[in-house]
């Protein structure tokens, strides 16, 4: 019954914003760092936890401790852009799906091949220079070792938001112009209450959100659809 009241409220949608949460990087095999069990073994790996290493003041502070873990469960870990992630490109191909707003630094919609997406973290695929800005790639830093370093003699880092940062303006504005023309809101593996939908529902003027989560919350009680599978086992069924 919910697969057929899905499949109708994708069909009826004629332009979805999709908000792709942290349960679809994890599904794609990408290392999911807020995960407790990981976050324990790094701690006892590293000494500290995930949310300490991957903050500005620690890459500021141990850099090299910062790239030791950064390459050995992060860039060792990219993932694959699975399912849901095709099943999108055919939406978006569709005209259906307009953008795909995520806070995943894996860059799993550019690589799904999608043409609209606000990573607003960034991606693990963008580098600079912290002294000069000049930009890099990932396939500077992996063939580099230890901390990479930039023609001038600075570091380089990872364009992602790290904790102490604050997300760019831009992607800010441009999440938020997204989802006010969005007709539905369409979530995928995260809650009603994480961080990124509490923040985009606050920008939804469309009639209807769906969500497709596997872990329940009481916050579903929101979205007029919830069904609680994994999103890359459902949304190929109804679309
Ligand atoms: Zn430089």
């Amino acid at each position: 019954m919910i697969i057929r009241n899905l499949e109708r409220a994708i069909r009826e949608s004629s332009h979805i914003v999709c908000l792709l949460g942290i349960s679809v990087s994890a599904d794609c095999g990408c290392f999911n760092y807020r995960n407790l069990d990981n976050a324990y073994s790094v701690e006892s790996k590293y000494g500290y936890s995930p949310e300490e290493i991957l903050s500005a003041n620690f890459f500021g502070t141990r850099t090299k401790a910062f790239y030791d873990f950064y390459r050995n469960e992060i860039l060792s870990h990219l993932g694959e852009p699975l399912e849901p992630m095709p099943t999108l490109k055919k939406l978006e191909n569709e005209h259906k799906v307009f953008s795909v707003i995520t806070r995943s630094i894996y860059g799993l919609p550019m690589r799904a091949g999608l043409a609209n997406h606000v990573d607003m973290h960034g991606t693990v695929y963008e580098y600079k220079c912290t002294h000069c800005g000049k930009e890099y790639g990932m396939d500077y830093v992996l063939h580099s070792q230890g901390i990479p370093f930039c023609s001038c003699g600075a570091p380089i880092r990872p364009k992602i938001v790290l904790a102490g940062e604050m997300i760019p303006n831009e992607m800010i504005t441009a999440s938020a112009g997204e989802v006010e023309k969005a007709d539905t809101l369409l979530v995928l593996g995260c809650s009603l209450r994480s961080t990124l939908a509490r923040y985009a529902v606050k920008y939804f003027e469309g009639s209807k959100i769906i969500l497709i989560n596997e872990e329940e919350n009481y916050s579903d009680a929101i979205a007029d659809l919830a069904c609680h599978a994994k999103p890359g086992e459902v949304l190929p069924m109804i679309c």
